[in-house]
């Protein structure tokens, strides 16, 4: 097995819709287009074309989630999703999605949440721990069997187009979900929608409340509202593809981690190149950075594939993409103990990739 492949990984920024199977959306849609839901025909091209403007994802966006969101899909995708990141050796993945109300088929926020968490206990081609106590059958990471292993943790999205209300009822479903694995709060959603001020309060009250937080920022030239989201110190951020210079020294100077998506940025266009891509000024200036997928479903990418574009881009070995996956651990928000595991798992792979 190629060592990209075979190599233990940490996924950060993974959207669950993003991350469906071209084969069951499509097996998905064909099953709508014969209830007469939806016009196959339509919709099959859309899902199949490969590059697509950033408001074209958020097109597809919405037909995707008239497409999954049903409890029974998405529990069926989720439980699909984790067992992808495992088969490519991913061992904690922090996957993150926007709970969604659909009144019509008695869907609320917390059902679609309860959902997720049903597709994570479904999972058994690997062991998964999903929440901080949770040892389902065999899922002990150090049980001894030969079966892989993954550490899931949620992160509750808040997208763009919600109110201020929505966003807090989202962030308190978070707080009570915190005993299945829910570690943190996302805002993402189209970027040329919405305004940072309606979605503070609620990011605040999360911070307040303990749980980390990590922003879509910098995905369209917008100098203001970066400056906004740096100054409220995320844990995190994700892209970064419109950073001015001051952004970055104050990104630089705050240490704020990138979670870096080279195929989703180059696809949509954020970023014209990989040669022009702020992942090798950042590696070179040794700031925290993520290789992430961000969307593999949407993109048709991998963590894997993400790993060896990296090194083939900018021209780094197999030594330093291992160093760079094990760098990510520091900036998960499992706790420490978890840290800790995902350390050893990393070094005894270290010795074997050698
Ligand atoms: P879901 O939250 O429904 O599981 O995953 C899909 C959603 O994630 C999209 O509707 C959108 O809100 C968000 N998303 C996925 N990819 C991106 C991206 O590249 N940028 C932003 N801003 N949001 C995204």
């Amino acid at each position: 097995m190629e060592w990209w492949i075979s190599m233990p990984k940490v996924e950060l920024h993974a959207h669950l819709n993003g991350s469906i199977r071209d084969s069951t959306l499509l097996e998905l849609a064909k099953a709508l287009g014969e209830k007469g839901v939806i016009l196959f025909s339509d919709v099959e091209h859309v899902i199949r074309k490969n590059d697509r403007s950033l408001n074209e994802v958020f097109k597809l966006f919405d037909l995707i989630h008239i497409i999954t969101t049903d409890h029974t899909t998405v529990t069926r995708i989720t439980k699909e999703v984790v067992e992808d990141f495992a088969s490519e050796n991913v061992i904690y993945l922090e996957l993150r999605t926007t709970p969604k109300r659909n009144e019509s088929i008695g869907m609320s926020k917390r059902s679609y949440m309860e959902a997720v968490v049903k597709g994570l206990r479904a999972v058994d081609a690997v062991d998964v721990n999903f929440a901080p106590h949770y040892l389902g059958e065999g899922n002990d990471i150090c049980n001894g069997t030969t079966k892989k292993k993954i550490f899931v943790r949620l992160l509750l999205s808040i997208d763009r187009r919600e109110t201020t209300a929505d966003a807090m009822e989202t962030v308190k479903l978070a707080l009570e979900m915190r005993d299945q694995g829910v570690v943190g709060i996302d805002l993402s959603g189209n970027p040329t929608v919405g305004d940072w001020m309606t979605f503070l309060p609620a990011l605040k009250f999360a911070r307040e409340q303990g749980l980390s937080i990590t922003l879509h920022c910098g995905e369209v030239p917008n100098p203001k509202e970066i400056q906004a989201m740096l100054e409220f110190l995320p844990e995190r951020v994700g892209h970064a593809c419109f950073f001015k210079e001051d952004h970055w020294e104050n990104a630089k100077s705050s240490k704020i981690p990138v979670e870096i998506c080279l195929t989703s940025n180059i696809r949509t266009g954020s970023i014209s190149s990989l040669d022009v891509h702020h992942f090798g000024d950042l590696y070179h200036a040794k700031h925290p950075l993520i290789l992430c997928t961000d969307d593999s479903g949407i993109f048709s990418t991998s963590l894997s594939g993400e790993y060896i574009l990296a090194a083939s881009s900018f021209g780094l070995g197999k030594k330093e993409m291992l160093e760079l996956g094990r760098n990510a651990i520091e900036f998960i928000f499992a706790d420490d103990e978890i840290k800790r595991e995902l350390r050893e798992a990393f070094d005894s792979a270290a010795g074997t990739l050698e």
